[in-house]
């Protein structure tokens, strides 16, 4: 197996080779039917960036599965499960919601969209969002075999903690089968690490070609609103997770950056928080020390409903476009954003894209013109690869926190590679 350090460094020359690469093959600007762009860029590349995102993909339902099961049915008892459960939650509409104030905040003091005076008369007929009664209903699967087939993570999350559960309660059997679980645990996260050696040439194909078709001259017209979503995603990840896990969990934040980050290239180069999720769950408890039962289920959790990089960039978005159509938002209307955007994020799944989409709902509560999203589309492709990175790590963080809180932490994992103590 190779080193660690050694994959994270091959990782990351991946990466920034595939954006040089491709950024150079974007600015010699070949013709679309030129041979290197028919069988390299959408060629080749393509097709190594999209297998390597679906074999990532692949392990994402069993990992889940077989982990939270694992994780469920060693809680013994049910009343650490369901505060594991409050905390974890509350935690993450806590950060959402920290995140999204932060967006608003700067935004209003920035102003990125001041100045651009559009008007709107565009009828815009918006899509009714399913009713709250709907959505709750939705949780629980009604067949646990669909809600695989169309990873459905909310319905299989409910399905694997049952059956966990139910393995708690059952003597000798529940025994046999958790042991057999255990060990399919062990066989899928040496599955992802098999997968993380082929990563730096996975994330290389998918810079290479993403890069190669994306164009920047939409940055230079948006340069304020993309440097104003760029700098409260990197404010909210260098000062608010570092606040948390250096204060309610009493551990290094330096250290905990250290052992994360690797995860946030994947974040970056896939631009879906699930596509990453078999990495960020390994790194969680093979790096950070967060014990399989908290980790099981606060990271595959995180992955669908908490989304701190997705609320920033809506909050940043709606003042932008409520400033380009020079329509004022009052205090109800921020507090409002705030509430839609947090609860925007559950149930929807940490896919590319997916936080635009969301964005219309949050655009629509507080009456702006949802068409106003074409404004800020030419530069979503990039955000959306930096949001993805924040996502990821705010899963991380409350994990750590909740787990820490549980005694269900292993400091020495934490503090393997260091020589930073605690309180440095
Ligand atoms: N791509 C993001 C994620 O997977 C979601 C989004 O903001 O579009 O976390």
């Amino acid at each position: 197996m190779i080193e660690r350090a050694t994959l994270t460094r091959n990782i990351l020359i991946g990466m920034a080779g595939g954006l040089l690469l491709g950024s150079l093959i974007h600015a010699i600007d070949l013709a679309d039917t030129n041979p290197i762009m028919v069988y390299g860029v959408n060629g080749l590349f393509d097709i190594g960036g999209k297998a390597f995102v679906a074999s990532l993909k692949l392990l994402v339902v069993p990992l889940v599965f077989v982990s939270l099961v694992c994780g469920a049915s060693n809680l013994s008892d049910g009343s650490s499960l369901g505060r594991i459960g409050i905390k974890t939650v509350g935690l993450y509409l806590f950060t959402t919601a920290i995140a999204i104030t932060l967006a608003l905040t700067v935004a209003n003091i920035v102003d990125p969209g001041m100045g651009m005076a559009l008007t709107t008369d565009a009828v815009f007929v918006a899509k009714e969002s399913p009713p709250l009664k709907e959505v709750i209903v939705a949780i629980v699967p009604t067949n646990p075999v669909k809600a695989m087939a169309e990873g459905n993570m909310l319905q299989v999350i409910v399905f694997a903690i049952l059956v966990g559960v139910a393995i708690a309660k059952s003597g000798s059997s529940g025994q046999r089968v958790r042991e057999t679980l255990n060990d399919w645990n062990d066989i899928i996260m040496r599955m992802i690490m098999m997968l993380m050696a082929i990563a730096p040439i996975g994330v290389f194909c998918l810079m290479l070609a993403l890069f190669s078709n994306m164009g920047f001259s939409a940055i230079t017209d948006l340069i304020r609103y993309f440097l104003t979503v760029a700098g409260v995603l990197v404010l909210h990840f260098l000062l608010t997770y570092a606040m948390m896990v250096r204060f309610v969990a009493n551990l290094n934040p330096i250290v905990f950056y250290r052992n994360f980050y690797p995860v946030m290239a994947y974040a970056f180069s896939t631009s879906s928080s699930n596509a990453t999720l078999p990495v960020t769950l390994e790194t969680v408890e093979r790096r950070l020390g967060v014990k399989n039962e908290v980790a099981s289920f606060t990271v595959p959790l995180g992955a669908t409903i908490n989304m701190d990089g997705t609320a920033i960039m809506q909050g940043v978005a709606t003042v932008f476009i409520a400033q380009a159509y020079n329509i004022d938002i009052s205090m109800t209307g921020y507090l409002m954003v705030v509430l839609t955007a947090t609860l925007a994020s559950i149930g929807t799944a940490g896919v590319p894209g997916v936080g635009l989409i969301t964005l219309a709902l949050v655009l629509q509560q507080v009456g702006l013109p949802v068409e106003g999203i074409a404004l800020i589309i030419g530069v979503d492709r990039l955000l959306d690869m930096m949001r993805t990175a924040v996502n990821v790590c705010g899963d991380a963080a409350v994990a750590t926190i909740v787990a820490k809180s549980e005694g269900k932490f292993d400091e020495s994992v934490f503090y393997k590679d260091e020589t930073l103590s605690p309180t440095t």
